[in-house]
């Protein structure tokens, strides 16, 4: 226990995380990009605003052109979410 607080102080919290996003591949901080689960039930992508929702995230930036390449492509979907 002691271990691990130790840890989280410091610099390191200070980093933060990075994702990539999946259509032109840029890296961006998690704030600047959208994150999309995929629904199982309905066989579609759902927008996590929260970025919250459990299940395999895919991140998308907010570019318009990415953002529309994102949610027609479907091709990607299998890629990202894992479906095969
Ligand atoms: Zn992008």
């Amino acid at each position: 226990m002691q271990k691990r607080l130790k840890k989280e102080t410091g610099k390191i919290s200070k980093i933060q995380p990075v994702r990539t996003c999946i259509v032109c591949r840029r890296q961006f901080v998690k704030e600047k990009l959208q994150r999309y689960v995929w629904n199982f039930d309905t066989e579609n992508v759902v927008l996590d605003s929260r970025q919250n929702m459990a299940g395999r995230g895919a991140y998308c930036c907010m570019d318009e052109k990415c953002e529309q390449m994102f949610l027609t492509g479907r091709q990607r979907w299998k890629r990202a979410f894992r479906l095969n």
